[in-house]
């Protein structure tokens, strides 16, 4: 009995055992797979009640096997195979499971969290515009100079009039395109108009 734990141990015999366990399989794979579902068919209560303490018991390494399998290149590839074949039903289920209350509790939760994202990302390419070129003088600059053609300070997109705190530095030609923090690419606009700008050139935007 030693003797042959032993041998099996070994992980030459190991990789033996595995190719003919395989070469055995292929040869039946039929009748094992008939087999199988007679066996089941036969047992089917008996096979529920031990396939539900198989799954209560190995729950958190077979969750992890299967995320890790659908990240893996073969299970991508069935993935999206399967995704391609049941396109409509996946979308029905997930529009049922969004207006039930444990999804409608997920989605607000999960947009919630986005905005907090957002937030941040916006505050940090602030700051990152502020710790660039841009200095104090051009912002005071830009405002004395909204101030002086308006009267007050306006929105140069919708000329809205702006309290204090309404206003945000707005880029013309936008940063990510390369737009300097020079005066004249600068203005002051509303939050709902540099918001809705966006990255858009002025160009675009009005058009
Ligand atoms: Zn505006």
């Amino acid at each position: 009995m030693i003797k042959r734990k032993n041998y099996f141990q070994s992980q030459k015999n190991k990789e033996k055992l595995r190719t003919c366990k395989k070469e055995y399989y292929q040869k039946n794979k039929e009748n094992l797979i008939a087999y199988r579902k007679k066996y089941y068919q036969e047992n089917k209560a008996k096979e529920k009640t031990y396939y539900k303490k198989y799954y209560q018991r190995k729950k958190d390494a077979l969750r992890q096997y299967k995320m890790l399998y659908r990240q893996s290149p073969s299970g991508k590839k069935v993935m999206t195979k399967y995704k391609q074949k049941h396109k409509r039903q996946i979308t029905l289920q997930r529009q049922q499971y969004r207006q039930s209350f444990q999804g409608k509790k997920v989605t607000k939760k999960y947009y919630q969290r986005f905005e907090v994202k957002m937030r941040h990302r916006i505050r940090q390419r602030n700051r990152k515009l502020l710790l660039s070129d841009l200095t104090i003088e051009i912002v005071q600059k830009v405002y004395e100079h909204n101030i002086k053609i308006f009267g007050t300070l306006t929105c140069i997109y919708c000329f809205k009039k702006l309290k204090f705190g309404e206003d945000s530095l707005e880029h013309i030609k936008p940063t990510s395109k390369g737009g300097k923090n020079i005066f004249s690419n600068l203005a002051v606009a509303c939050f709902r108009c540099n918001n809705s700008k966006r990255d858009y050139s002025l160009k675009k935007w009005f058009s």
